[in-house]
C-alpha cells in the first residue's frame, strides 16, 4: 500500500489529481471548524522535516510514471498544512524533473509571510490559497488558527504572492452557515480578492463530515448571494462554484482495498462512490463491514449521506 500517494481521486479543481500526502495527521498551523481530517492534533508553525523526502519523491515518481496518462495533476493535499514541510520544495522539484507531471498544492496560505514558503509555491503549477475570512474575529472563528499568526500579514502578503506568481493562481473560501456567510463578510472578502492577481476564486461548501459536528453549509441563498458579489468584484469569468460533491471515477494504482484505504485516508468518500469502486473490482460490499468491525474506518453521516472516513486513532470529532 503506498505510504505518501492517494488517488488519483476526481478533483473539482484539478481533473483527475493524484494526491501526495507530505504531513501526517494532523499537524496544521490552522484547526478549522470545517476540516474533513478531524480537528488538529498538533498545532504547529515553524516549518520541519516530516517524512523521508527521498522516499516520498521514489514513491511519487514510481506511481507517476506508471500511471501518466490517468494523472493530471500530482497536488499536494495532505492530512494537515502541507507548506509546513521544510522539504515541499526538494520534494515538488524533484517530481517535476523527474516526471514533468503537472504540480498543485492546496494550502492554507497562513505561512505565505515566510520567504521559503513563497519559493516554494513558485515551483507548483498551480496554487490554491485559503481565504476564508479577512475580518479578525471571523477568522478566529472558522480557521481557529496558531496564535503566532498574524492575519493583516498573510492578507498582505496573498497580494504580494499573487504579483510575482507565473503560474495558475485559486482561491477558496469555504462558507460555513452563520459563520462566515453574512454580507459584510463576503463583501470585505470579495472587496480583498480584487487586489489579487488570481485565475479563479472558487466558493465552496462543506460537503464532507466536518471536524465540528454544529458546521453547516450555508444555505442556498447566501451561497447566490456570496456568488453575486464576488462576480460584482471580479467578474463572473473569475468566480466559481464548488458546492457539488466530485463525480468521475475514483482510479487506483495498488490493490484495489490499499487504495481505497489510502483515498478515504484524506478524502472522505461517499458510499455511493465507494460501493461503485468496489462493483468495478469485483469485491464484495461487505468487505466494508469487516473493515468497520476491525476499527479502520468509520461511516460517517453527513448532510444527507453517508461517507466512509479512514479512522485516525490520533483525531477526535467533537461529539456535539
Ligand atoms: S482544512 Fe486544511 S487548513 Fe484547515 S485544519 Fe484542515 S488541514 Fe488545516
Amino acid at each position: 500500500m503506498p505510504k505518501y500517494v492517494f488517488g488519483p481521486v476526481p478533483s473539482r479543481r484539478f481533473g483527475r489529481s493524484l494526491g501526495i500526502n507530505n504531513i501526517p495527521p494532523k499537524h496544521c498551523t490552522y484547526s478549522c471548524v470545517y476540516c474533513q481530517v478531524g480537528r488538529t492534533s498538533f498545532f504547529e508553525y515553524h516549518r520541519r522535516k516530516f517524512y523521508d523526502p527521498d522516499e516520498l519523491v521514489d514513491e511519487a515518481v514510481n506511481i507517476i510514471i506508471k500511471n501518466y496518462n490517468i494523472i493530471d495533476y500530482a497536488t499536494f493535499v495532505p492530512d494537515g498544512e502541507p507548506t509546513l514541510d521544510i522539504n515541499l520544495g526538494y520534494e515538488a522539484e524533484k517530481i517535476k524533473n523527474d516526471t514533468s507531471v503537472k504540480e498543485a498544492i492546496i494550502t492554507n496560505s497562513s505561512l505565505i509571510c515566510d520567504n521559503s514558503v513563497r519559493e516554494d509555491l513558485k515551483i507548483f503549477d498551480a496554487v490554491s490559497l485559503k481565504v476564508d475570512a479577512v475580518t479578525y474575529e471571523t477568522w478566529i472563528k472558522i480557521n481557529r488558527p496558531h496564535h503566532r499568526l498574524k492575519l493583516d500579514n498573510i492578507l498582505e502578503e496573498i497580494i504580494d504572492f499573487s504579483k510575482s506568481y507565473n503560474g495558475t493562481l485559486f482561491t477558496e473560501t469555504m462558507l460555513v452557515k452563520d459563520v462566515n456567510d453574512n454580507i459584510e463578510e463576503i463583501e470585505k472578502i470579495a472587496s480583498f480578492l480584487r487586489k489579487v492577481k488570481l485565475n479563479k476564486a472558487f466558493i465552496s461548501l462543506p460537503i464532507r463530515p466536518p471536524a465540528e459536528k454544529w458546521v453547516k453549509p450555508s444555505d442556498e441563498e447566501k451561497v447566490l448571494i456570496a456568488y453575486n458579489i464576488f462576480a460584482k468584484y471580479l467578474g463572473k469569468e473569475h468566480v466559481e462554484l464548488l458546492i457539488s460533491y466530485e463525480s468521475g471515477d475514483f482510479y487506483r494504482v495498488d490493490d484495489p482495498i490499499s487504495s481505497l484505504l489510502s483515498i478515504v485516508s484524506v478524502h472522505p468518500m461517499r458510499i455511493d462512490y465507494v460501493y461503485k469502486f468496489l462493483d468495478e473490482n469485483n469485491i464484495e460490499h461487505c468487505i466494508l463491514d469487516k473493515l468497520i468491525e476491525e476499527g479502520i474506518i468509520l461511516n460517517v453521516k453527513y448532510g444527507g449521506y453517508t461517507f466512509i472516513v479512514r479512522k485516525h486513532p490520533e483525531i477526535g470529532r467533537k461529539k456535539k
